[in-house]
């Protein structure tokens, strides 16, 4: 049976086949499918966005399918940018750099204690007969003062995490899927997809 993850990003694609390597499911994805529309993101939250994309692929596909939505919590920022991570501050692609630095501007008088923040990622699995379960995953850090390491993407290189004192984007690959807010939720689907794959 096959398991779509449904998005277009490689690099998301390459994270569950690894976290998925022991599910009895070939993983394939949208490019893999020849699957190309993009429902738009409505949704006032993560869990919205992921079931409206899971539902909405696993229809298009006929397939069961997972779609996620993640994107970072600042408590001093009462939340933000929160659903609108991808588009805060413009709808670019590739301003991730923007981002963070408005982030930062954004944050510049706050003390250190008070940088509180987490990734935060829905996982949302769906089945083309309209059945759906959704999994969370999070991971706690800081917004640190200045950016920091190249690995991984988007507010990776100022979201701190004290136990490892390093930020996001300067441990390894595989040390972020063992901690990440995208890990932990697909970790947390692994009976929901086992469960589900037998429903079908
Ligand atoms: P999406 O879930 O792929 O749509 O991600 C939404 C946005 O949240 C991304 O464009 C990033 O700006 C941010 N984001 C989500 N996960 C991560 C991550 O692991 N590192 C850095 N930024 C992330």
């Amino acid at each position: 049976m096959k398991l779509l993850i449904a998005t277009h990003n490689p690099g998301k694609v390459r994270e569950y086949r690894e976290i998925f390597h022991d599910l009895p499911v070939k993983i394939v994805s949208l490019d893999e499918e020849g699957i190309t529309m993009e429902p738009e993101e409505t949704g006032k939250t993560f869990k919205d966005n992921a079931v409206l994309k899971a539902r909405a692929f696993a229809g298009a596909g006929g397939l069961l399918t997972l779609a996620d939505d993640s994107g970072l919590e600042i408590d001093a920022l009462g939340g933000e940018p929160g659903v609108y991570s991808a588009r805060y501050g413009g709808t670019g692609k590739d301003e991730h750099v923007r981002r963070y630095e408005i982030v930062l501007s954004k944050l510049k008088e706050v003390p250190w204690e008070k940088r509180t923040a987490r990734f935060r990622c829905v996982v949302a699995i769906a089945t083309p007969s309209g059945m759906i379960k959704t999994a969370d995953g999070i991971v706690e850090g800081m917004i640190s003062r200045d950016p920091k390491g190249s690995n991984g993407f988007g507010y990776d290189p100022i979201f701190f995490i004290p136990e490892l004192n390093q930020t996001m984007a300067e441990i390894s690959p595989e040390m972020k899927h063992k901690i990440s807010h995208r890990g932990n939720a697909a970790r947390t689907s692994i009976p929901i997809i086992k469960e589900m794959r037998c429903k079908m």
